[in-house]
């Protein structure tokens, strides 16, 4: 308890903090409860070729919904499940369901599967994978994992072994949220990324004025330059996938082509076909 003296902000806070640490501690609870009782599942969010429309994949994208419906987002519960390490058998989860799933598709699109930082740094990450593909028969070409730039900064020397020996196993490696970092650069040099996912952050704020556009033509030439295809997060309107389909970008991502959803098999959105097809715009069908 704090001295009185110091004032009743101190205790204040400290009560304040209690309750943080109260609502960490039951959030981990209900993590381990959710990962026992199946309140985990996936949704897939489509990924296109912008010249063409093709679809080129799909992400996998944690949903938790818990018993009375409410629904927690991953921005939310997976930083706490890094921090106590339940991210590895909920990554573990994620992996396996993934995989099993989609080797059972009548198609056999890519997948993109994201990876927390932390279980880059468990050393049986390459053999785990390994064992899944194995187990759930994905050929290994299937399977795409995004890492962020996190994963690098923390022990750069370390990451690029387990990215270098997963490549062996013949998966694909993609930066994830790019350009938001700290060392966005540094990243690419470090290790030769089958793609580059440019945060959405960029597309968002296309509108707001010139920046945000010249650095998306900027990461488009980088990318160029190092033949590493460039794929657009976050592509919300047609004016933005004109924008890119313009800038020679190579795939994109985002609620205008379909939302996360729980399974693989949409098609492209109409809004989106607009550019590939053609077809009118919505507002102009009978
Ligand atoms: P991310 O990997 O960058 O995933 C893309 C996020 O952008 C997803 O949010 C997706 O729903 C959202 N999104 C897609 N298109 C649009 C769009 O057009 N507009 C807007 N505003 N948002 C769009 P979500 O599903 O909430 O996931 C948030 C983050 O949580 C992910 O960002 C990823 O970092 C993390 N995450 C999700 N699933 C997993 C997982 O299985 N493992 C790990 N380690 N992290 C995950
Ligand atoms: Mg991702
Ligand atoms: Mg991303
Ligand atoms: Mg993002």
């Amino acid at each position: 308890r704090a001295k009185a003296s110091l004032g009743t902000d101190v205790c204040f806070y400290e009560e304040e903090m209690d309750e943080a640490v109260r609502n960490r501690r039951r959030m981990a609870q209900q993590m381990r409860e959710a990962l026992d009782q199946g309140q985990f599942s996936l949704n897939w969010q489509i990924q296109a070729a912008v010249d063409t429309g093709e679809i080129t994949g799909y992400e996998v994208l944690l949903r938790w919904i818990q018993p009375d419906g409410t629904f927690i987002s991953p921005a939310d519960f997976i930083p706490l499940a890094e921090e106590n390490g339940l991210i590895l058998p909920i990554g573990e989860w994620v992996l396996r369901t993934a995989c099993a799933e989609a080797a059972a598709w009548a198609e056999p699109h890519k997948i993109a599967v994201n990876l927390s930082p932390v279980q880059l740094g468990h050393v049986d990450l390459p053999r785990l994978v390994h064992q899944i593909l194995i187990e759930t028969g994905l050929p290994a070409a299937r399977l795409e994992l995004e890492i962020t730039e996190t994963a690098m900064i923390t022990d750069m020397e370390r990451t690029t072994h387990v990215l270098r020996q997963l490549k062996l196993l013949g998966v694909s490696i993609a930066m994830d949220d790019f350009g938001t970092g700290y060392s966005s650069l540094s990243t690419l040099r470090a290790f030769p990324f089958d793609k580059i996912k440019l945060d959405r952050s960029f597309m968002s704020e296309l509108d707001g004025g010139p920046q945000s556009a010249a650095i998306i033509r900027a990461v488009l030439a980088l990318g160029e330059s190092l033949a590493i295809p460039v794929l657009a997060e976050g592509v919300e309107t047609l004016e933005q996938l004109t924008f890119l389909r313009d800038q020679g970008c190579d795939e994109v991502q985002g609620y205008l082509l379909g939302r996360p959803q729980k399974t693989a098999e949409g098609h492209i959105q109409q809004a989106a076909r607009v550019l590939w097809d053609g077809a009118p715009p919505l507002e102009d069908a009978a």
